[in-house]
């Protein structure tokens, strides 16, 4: 029998006990400055209900930087100003390279295979330069309003750490101009997407924000409708298929639910009808995905038997 919201607590403090014994294995990543200062060994997880209730364990209330998790939050905004038109530019395949690839552009005429790529999430960031005077601060926005946080922020420095070292998004956005897939100037595309993956949230923060997702697209604490029903299944289907780097396959078998990583450490994921997670420890597995992070949403649709499938 599946377990009920209850034993939700009791899961946290076993998956707590497991991951103990390897928080510090793997690596911080540290292709951006600011990224490797983090301490490898931190942990947190929450599980928010769509009744809002919140288990948490660890430092589930640090606040740490998104990266990655940003292109999921991003996705809907452009996907509310923009609608399915917005798949003509970018595809909805697993890319099976790096996050940061340019191979593939070349040869398929500058359409990023999908939006949690960097490729893509520059397309997606480019849709909101047409939309919003400033697009990170849109986005910053739309995730105070979906973690019920309006003190949430985004770090500069660790923002203008990243625009420093960006000479590979550049790259790619260029390539991408030169097909007629870019519309924004490219510095002005860079320094919104830097801008959107230096917001820093908790755990707590991004399990809530994901309970939009658990809740077939409308807010769970007042009902507001976000996006419709069969937008949020698919971008649902994009996490399971596309949202844990080229490692999604391995882990759509091992823990089974939605979820998207960054390489700030973080994992947002939920189960549908149920519930927003969010696990954080910054050392990563090569893939990208957070080590300890991964094997805890293991254990809890282990513990819980509550994966999709
Ligand atoms: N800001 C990072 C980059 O573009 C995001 C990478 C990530 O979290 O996957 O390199």
């Amino acid at each position: 029998e599946a377990a009920g919201p209850a034993d939700y607590a009791a899961a946290l403090d076993a998956i707590l006990a497991q991951v103990t014994p390897i928080l510090g294995q793997g690596r911080v990543a540290d292709y951006i400055p600011e990224l490797a200062r983090v301490r490898p060994d931190q942990f947190g997880m929450a599980i928010v209900g769509l009744d809002g209730q919140v288990f948490e364990i660890g430092a589930a209330r640090q606040p740490f930087s998104i990266q990655s998790i940003s292109k999921l939050f991003a996705l809907i905004l452009a996907l509310t100003a923009e609608g399915d038109a917005l798949w003509t530019r970018v595809g909805r395949e697993p890319s099976g390279s790096a996050f940061n690839s340019l191979v593939q552009l070349e040869y398929e005429h500058g359409k990023p295979r999908n939006p949690f790529i960097n490729a893509g999430a520059l397309v997606i960031t480019d849709i909101l330069c047409q939309r919003f005077a400033v697009p990170a601060n849109a986005v910053l926005e739309f995730l105070r309003k979906l973690s019920a946080n309006p003190g949430l922020n985004l770090d500069r420095h660790m923002a203008l750490s990243e625009l420093g070292c960006s000479d590979r998004n550049a790259a790619m956005a260029h390539l991408m101009k030169s097909f007629g897939n870019l519309h924004s100037p490219v510095p002005a595309v860079l320094d919104a997407y830097c801008g959107q993956c230096a917001i820093e949230m908790s755990c707590v923060d991004l399990a809530r924000a994901m309970t939009l997702l658990a809740n077939h697209g409308c807010v769970a604490a007042t009902g507001e409708r976000v996006l419709g029903v069969s937008p949020t299944k698919r971008l649902n289907a994009l996490m399971l298929t596309c949202g844990t780097y080229d490692a999604a396959g391995d882990f759509a078998f091992r823990v089974g639910l939605p979820a998207k990583s960054g390489v700030g450490g973080g994992i947002v994921a939920l189960i549908p009808g149920e519930c927003g997670i969010c696990v954080w420890s910054p050392a990563l597995e090569v893939s990208g995905n957070s080590l300890a992070g991964s094997l805890a949403l293991e254990a809890l649709t282990s513990l819980t038997q509550k994966s999709i499938f």
